[in-house]
């Protein structure tokens, strides 16, 4: 790495498991940029200080994942409005004359994946939404930017589902059902953005929402998809018709690099890279 090299970084905790290194890397070699691309672990209780010190030493730009999503968005002086509907950032850019903008690339980054690279055009389809949380929320604003006919969300705490549907305001096209309230109900599309791949548990769902034109998306991708594809296949889902969410995660790396370099990276090859090992 040359001593010139543009410092960025990747906050979370844990991190070490982390593809945006790999990732962020991949598309400057591709562009010829010089990149010193870093994980860095950050403790909640550290998070704040490691982020301000990070871009008092000119860092220029940093990706946030877990558990410091919502806290990123708190501490930036100002956000992008895709920011603002999650609750969260996952991309910090710092600002002329000094300050931190908050982003959130994970809706951006799910629509072209689904749309451009799977062509799952999703005008006018009926979707169903799995979780509530800040990827969900992401997803959920996406999916209705992008035309779907329907949204339909699920939320272990309905609560949450409910939230969302009420910040987006459309009653007619976004609502919410419990869990076990979608019997005779069937979707064109099933995006999984619940962490059950990750912490464990059930897709207890009913078999009948989707048929084999039906679309399964998870957010996760690699074992922790595993749970919902095998849900999903079982339900009727063609195989080759479910997607994991590794085509996004590349994604919204994408469109966190082209807000820092102003270009924007090829994502197939990285994309066909990192699927050869998940
Ligand atoms: P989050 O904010 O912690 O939300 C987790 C969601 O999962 C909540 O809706 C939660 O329900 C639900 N959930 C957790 N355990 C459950 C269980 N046992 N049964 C039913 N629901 C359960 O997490 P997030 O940031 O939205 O991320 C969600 C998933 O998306 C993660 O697995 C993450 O890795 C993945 N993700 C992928 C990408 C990508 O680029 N591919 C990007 C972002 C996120 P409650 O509200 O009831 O707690």
């Amino acid at each position: 790495m040359s001593a010139e090299a543009h410092r960025y970084a990747v906050f979370g905790h844990p991190i070490a498991h982390s593809l945006s290194p790999d990732i962020h890397s991949a598309f400057a070699a591709q562009l010829g940029i010089a990149l010193d691309y870093r994980t860095i672990d950050a403790a909640p209780e550290d998070f704040v200080a490691q982020v301000k010190r990070f871009f008092a030493e000119g860092g220029l730009g940093a990706n946030v994942t877990l558990p410091h999503k919502n806290v990123a968005l708190a501490l930036a002086d100002k956000h992008t409005e895709a920011a603002a509907r999650t609750g969260s950032a996952n991309t910090l850019t710092p600002l002329v004359g000094g300050g931190i903008e908050a982003h959130n690339t994970d809706g951006s980054g799910f629509v072209r994946d689904i749309t451009e690279r799977h062509g799952f055009d999703l005008r006018g389809h009926d979707a169903l939404l799995l979780g509530a949380g800040g990827a969900a929320k992401a997803v959920a604003w996406a999916l209705m930017d992008a035309g779907v006919r329907s949204l339909t969300i699920v939320n272990r705490t309905p609560e949450r589902a409910d939230e969302i549907a009420d910040a987006i305001g459309e009653p007619a096209r976004c609502r919410t059902r419990y869990w076990d309230g979608l019997e005779g109900e069937c979707f064109d599309l099933v995006v999984n953005a619940t962490s059950i791949g990750v912490t464990g548990g059930d897709f207890a769902l009913p078999m009948s929402i989707v048929q084999d034109h039906s679309t399964a998306y998870d957010l996760c991708y690699g074992t922790a998809s595993a749970g919902f594809k095998g849900w999903a296949i079982a339900a009727g889902v063609r195989p080759d018709w479910f997607r994991d969410g590794l085509g996004m995660l590349v994604e919204q790396a994408a469109d966190a690099f082209e807000r820092w370099h102003g270009q924007r990276p090829d994502t197939d090859p990285v994309y066909r890279e990192l699927r050869q090992r998940y």
